[in-house]
């Protein structure tokens, strides 16, 4: 079964429908009516375990028998509030007489199917909640995609900056509310100017973009490292410490100094580092935060470049003797 639509074609074949019924009788009739080679029917019993079931087929067939069952639509109900992604499609087989049952249920948007139902509507009904199935994917995952490409940057791959200031401001947050330590480091890469001067802009571009992987590689997955702006690259590390913070700044800054970019593979860059942290008595926001570990970035640069330098009031000693560092 071939289900196309917008000028995509969805393959689904063979689809696995999950048949939910008290009884077996309604199995064979459904497997000749749908055609077994395009759907693979399983069978389980109203009950807990339709959940887990329903998360493993393509689509839920439920038969609804008589007007005695009452808690059909409870169970109808507990498979749609699932948790998490989206569960499949359903399709309920009922008896007229189920009224509430399948009043509740195409209130709920699912398909209903009355019996005794028509082969070939039934077919045509399945089909149609797959196909809209299949576009609701299609469609969350091009949200996923988009929401993926509103917070990365561009050229290099990593967080752009709009991203970036959320995260500073949702991790302070946290940061202040579970009293854990947060750390952000500034880099700005030294006489990148003379990169673009020398070798162009295009060759600037690839090395911007062998530093982001190269920052990348250099910490945890749980930090975030951000394009800031320009050659400019910050990155933020949640549950660290000052002292942390600094031995991952030294192996960014040995990291960069050992790589070999450009072109040829024959350019050496070197980038001047701000760190800062929280909590610190002059660290009372994230603005303050950023602002800190800038100003200790331009120190670096006036100190020389190709080094680190801390928030000017911090210090390294342990945090009895530092009054809260
Ligand atoms: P310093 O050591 O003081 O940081 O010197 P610098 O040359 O790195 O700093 P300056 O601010 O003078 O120049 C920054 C350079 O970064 C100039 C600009 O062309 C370059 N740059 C900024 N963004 C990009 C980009 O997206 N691509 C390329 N190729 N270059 C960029
Ligand atoms: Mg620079
Ligand atoms: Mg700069």
């Amino acid at each position: 079964m071939e289900l196309p639509f917008s000028g995509d074609t969805v393959t689904l074949r063979p689809c696995t429908l999950l048949v939910v019924d008290e009884a077996e009788s309604t199995l064979a009739r459904l497997a000749r009516a749908l055609g077994p080679e395009d759907f693979c029917l399983r069978l389980a019993s109203p009950g807990p375990e339709v959940g887990p079931l329903a998360r493993e087929v393509d689509l839920v067939v439920w038969v609804a028998r008589s007007a005695g069952e009452p808690s059909a639509l409870e169970w109808l109900d507990k498979l749609l509030a699932l948790e998490g992604p989206p569960g499949p499609p359903i399709v309920l087989l009922a008896d007229r007489e189920t009224r509430g049952v399948w009043l509740g249920a195409l209130a709920q948007g699912i398909e209903v199917v009355f019996d005794p139902w028509d082969a070939e509507e039934l077919r045509a009904r399945v089909e149609k909640s797959l196909r809209t199935q299949a576009r609701l994917t299609q469609l969350s995952n091009q949200v996923g995609e988009l929401q993926r490409l509103s917070s990365t940057d561009g050229l290099t791959g990593v967080h752009n900056h709009r991203h970036f200031q959320e995260r500073l401001r949702e991790e302070f947050r946290r940061a202040q509310r579970y009293d854990d330590p947060l750390a952000l480091i500034l880099l700005d890469l030294d006489h990148f100017k003379q990169v673009n001067d020398r070798h162009g802009h295009t060759a600037g571009d690839g090395v911007l973009r062998e530093v982001a992987a190269a920052l990348q590689r250099s910490v945890r997955e749980t930090d975030l490292v951000a394009r800031y702006g320009g050659e400019e690259f910050a990155v933020l590390l949640p549950r660290t410490h000052l002292t942390g913070a600094l031995s991952v700044a030294e192996r960014v800054r040995r990291d960069l100094a050992t790589l070999r970019v450009g072109p040829d593979g024959a350019l050496l860059v070197t980038a001047s580092l701000g760190v800062s942290s929280f909590p610190h008595r002059t660290v009372l926001s994230p603005e303050q935060l950023l602002l800190t570990a800038d100003e200790a970035l331009y120190r670096a640069k006036d100190e020389g470049r190709d080094r680190i330098c801390l928030h000017s009031q911090m210090s390294l000693l342990p945090p009895s003797s530092s009054q809260g560092d």
